[in-house]
Order: C-alpha cells, then structure tokens, then sequence
C-alpha cells in the first residue's frame, strides 16, 4: 500500500542534478510541496548499477530516505536513440564524463548514429519515491521524437539540443521550460506520482 504526500511535506530529491532539481521544483511548487536536494544535505551518491532506469531509481531514493529519515523523491532519466540500440539509455550521464561536458556527448551520439535512417530518439524517466520505513513506489513516463543535428538552443539541459519531441519543431533546448514541461518524460511520470499520492 502506497503512502500519501501531504501539501506543506519537505521531501529530499535525491539529485545532485541542478537542471532536475529547477524542473522538480516547478513542478512541485504548485502543489505545495517544498525541496530540499540530496546535494544540499551532503548525502554522498550511491553506486547507480542496476540494470533499467526503474532500479536505478529505486537505489537513489532508498538511500536518500535511510540517509535523511524524510520522504525521498528520485528521478532515473535518459536519452534513448533506436539507431544505437537505446544508447546512451541508463548510462546517459557517463558519456558526459566526469566533466558532464554535454557538448561531447551529444558529439557521440551524432558519430555513432552516422548517417543512420532511423532518427527516432526518447526521453524515459523513471520516478521512485521511498519512505524511510522501506516502501516505495515506481513510476514510468516517456516521450518520443527525433534525434536533431546540429544541436539547438540554450534552454534545459543535458541531451535537450539534440530532441526534437515528436510533432514540434523546436528542440526541447529551444523551448521555453513551461513547453517542455508541459509534454516532457518526466512531467508525464510526475502526472502518476500526484495521482496516486496526494492526498
Ligand atoms: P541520471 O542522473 O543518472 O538519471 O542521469 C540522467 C542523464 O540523462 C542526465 O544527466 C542527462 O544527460 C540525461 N537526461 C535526463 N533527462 C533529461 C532531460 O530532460 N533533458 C536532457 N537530458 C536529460
């Protein structure tokens, strides 16, 4: 039996991502509940090995909730591109490097893909939530569009220049955050979360 949030709840996103921690608290500022970020609390980063984005998540938001004794919110996201199997996939931030230099791997990505057909790329993200007494809860969200070249804009970011959400034109780099928040992976897995959770 899943738990309930309550509006006023402090909640740990378990992220030391600055660009999901603004997308998380535009999205949970409206609902009234308030974040503070793994990185803020000093909670060191757990080892990310599972195999899909649901059980990374579950690792982060199990140790954010063990650590700091509050509700912890995880995000486990990636850029998914047919033409490379799913690549980056769960290992979406390593082709960054320790630098999180995105311009390189967005390079990546162009020279795997090469000239490739199949343009077809996705966001997923998975969304865990966990409660210090060991539940959980797990929720999925996607959104498809294509691979763009050369990359665009200057919004968002990691992989944002370089997708083109399926039925725009823009890039989500190009658009304005409110845009991509309004059709993006994780705002789709948030959706869930609100529904079955708050009270
Ligand atoms: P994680 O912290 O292991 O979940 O890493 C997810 C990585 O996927 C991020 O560092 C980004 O590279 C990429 N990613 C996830 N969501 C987005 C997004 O909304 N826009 C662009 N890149 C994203």
């Amino acid at each position: 039996m899943v738990r309930t949030l309550c509006r006023g709840q402090q909640l740990v996103l378990a992220t030391h991502n600055p660009g999901k921690l603004q997308e998380f608290e535009a999205l949970l500022g409206p609902v009234g509940i308030d974040l503070v970020s793994a990185a803020a609390l000093g909670l060191h980063e757990p080892e990310e090995d599972a195999a899909d984005f649901a059980g990374n998540a579950r690792i982060k938001a199990v140790a954010a909730a063990t650590a700091s004794g509050l509700v912890a919110l995880s995000d486990d996201s990636g850029f998914c591109v047919a033409g490379l199997g799913g690549a980056p996939g769960v290992h979406s931030a390593r082709w960054a490097g320790e630098s999180k230099d995105f311009a390189a791997a967005m390079e990546r990505v162009h020279q795997r893909l090469g000239d490739s057909a199949d343009r077809r790329a996705w966001f997923v993200a998975a969304l865990c939530l966990a409660w210090p007494d060991g539940r959980t809860a797990t929720f999925l969200g996607r959104i498809d569009g294509a691979v763009a070249w050369p990359p665009r804009g200057g919004n968002g970011f990691g992989y944002d220049p370089m997708f083109q959400p399926g039925g725009a034109q823009a890039t989500f780099g190009e658009m304005d955050p409110d845009a991509k928040h309004a059709v993006s992976h994780r705002a789709r897995a948030f959706v869930q979360v609100l529904a079955c959770c708050l009270g």
